[in-house]
């Protein structure tokens, strides 16, 4: 079951509770039972859920509350926040300070995404004004060190390895000690992994991390590793100190269930999940947004604050109905574009705008279909605007990528006025 099923079990689950005209035990345990279900199919370990539903019949006393009280709104919001907790081991990872060296260990199996995942960590610091660099520890996999350096060199990320050294401790640690005295403040180890738990691949990581002394041990998991992620994220745990967790191909069809029971075994948080191959195909982990999202409701506390940050008040359901149609048009990103300028110098970035859109005719604004503006349309409107063809085809580019991330809102049921901050209010909680 992938993730996105998951929660349409969930969501169903409490949709049925709450069409129920009395909320009784029978009804709540039904509810409950359901939600036991999906988590197990997810591959979510047993004890972990049957705790979750202990805890949710603790908070929900029945015959403690009082008519009158919202025993829906109670139910749910238990649900949301036992899930959280399954995700969130109640304390944060280590977090590597720009600007100080810190030394962060990757560690998996073969196959995990463990290389590409350590190069998609130092870009995505490189591209916040960090100094990363790369050491490939990884002497056991023919291709591992070749595979890094193509990966760092595309990215312009420092290197460190070896093609005839076979010590991985040797290179550990040479690698280390160069990019401390070259001031990167952020060296990523890549060890070596192997196709299973082996006893000479745990000796091999303790005696890197003995070397190197990590201020962060990464624990890099594949997604779709199932009920063997409970028992493999506790056996590395028990080598080196996991402090923290990447699940990678979170963009196939694999049962997400693994990543709770990898936060259980290690009591380290998910602190990126990889969704692609490419580099940038990598998002930091926020629980309580991602259980939003695995519910059905959207991260609608997010996506509001923005939405009321940016958009003015009377033009706010307008805008909500169309992208809940899955209808993003050119116009709606020019106007919300022009909201944005109102915002002060992000503004500037989309100042050639205006310009564009006096060349744009009302069909290809109000058109969400791409393909309408072929070459012959970009260059009227490039001629027409005074700018440069590749500007038209830069802003084409930037409405597809948009155009990508809204079709996700299609569908979603949008909070009638009045729910919408109760809603907020009870994600925030
Ligand atoms: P390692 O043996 O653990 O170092 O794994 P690699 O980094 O070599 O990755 C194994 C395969 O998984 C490669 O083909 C990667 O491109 C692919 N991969 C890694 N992360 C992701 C991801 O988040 N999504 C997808 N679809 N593929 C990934």
């Amino acid at each position: 079951m992938v993730l996105a099923q998951l929660g349409g079990s969930i969501s169903r689950a409490i949709q049925q509770m709450s069409n129920a005209t009395i909320i009784d035990e029978k009804v709540l345990n039904e509810c409950l039972n359901e939600i036991t279900r999906a988590l197990l199919q997810s591959d979510v370990q047993f004890k972990l859920v049957r705790d979750m539903q202990t805890n949710i019949k603790k908070i929900v006393n029945l015959e403690d509350l009082a008519a009158g009280h919202n025993k829906r709104k109670i139910i749910q919001q238990a649900i949301f926040n036992e899930l959280c907790k399954m995700l969130d081991p109640g304390k944060p990872s280590f977090t590597p300070k720009k600007g100080k060296t810190s030394v962060v260990m990757f560690v998996g199996l073969q196959g995990s995404g463990k290389t590409t995942t350590c190069t998609k960590y130092a870009y995505y610091h490189q591209k916040k004004g960090w100094k990363p660099a790369l050491v490939c520890a990884d002497t056991f996999r023919a291709g591992a060190f070749d595979q890094l350096k193509q990966n760092a060199t595309k990215a312009k990320i420092p290197f460190y390895g070896s093609y005839m050294e076979s010590d991985p401790v040797k290179i550990a640690m040479e690698g280390v000690e160069r990019f401390k005295k070259e001031n990167c403040d952020l060296i990523i180890v890549d060890t070596s992994g192997r196709h299973k738990q082996e006893a000479a691949l745990f000796e091999e990581m303790r005696q890197v991390s003995e070397a190197t002394k990590p201020d962060l041990v990464v624990f890099v998991m594949d997604s779709s590793i199932g009920q063997a992620a409970f028992d493999q994220a506790h056996a590395f745990k028990q080598s080196v100190a996991v402090g923290a967790v990447i699940v990678t191909k979170m963009d196939g069809h694999a049962k997400g269930g693994g990543a709770l029971s990898a936060v259980a075994a290690t009591k380290s948080p998910v602190i990126f999940i990889g969704t692609g191959e490419h580099m940038d195909e990598f998002e930091v982990f926020d629980v309580k947004p991602f259980v939003s999202r695995l519910l059905g409701m959207g991260d609608w506390s997010g996506f509001m604050d923005k939405i009321h940050e940016v958009v003015p008040m009377d033009q706010q359901p307008e805008l909500l109905q169309k992208l809940s149609e899955g209808n993003f048009t050119l116009r709606i990103m020019y106007e919300q574009f022009q909201n944005i300028l109102k915002m002060g110098p992000i503004g500037q970035v989309f100042s050639m705008l205006p310009g564009f859109s006096s060349e744009l005719m009302p069909k290809e604004l109000d058109s969400s279909n791409p393909k309408l503006m072929n070459e012959s349309r970009m260059m009227r409107i490039a001629r027409g605007s005074g700018r440069h063809i590749r500007e038209v085809m830069e802003m084409m580019e930037e409405y597809k990528r948009l155009a990508k991330i809204w079709s996700k809102m299609k569908g979603l049921k949008i909070p009638k006025k009045g729910e919408m901050s109760a809603l907020s209010r009870n994600m925030n909680a």
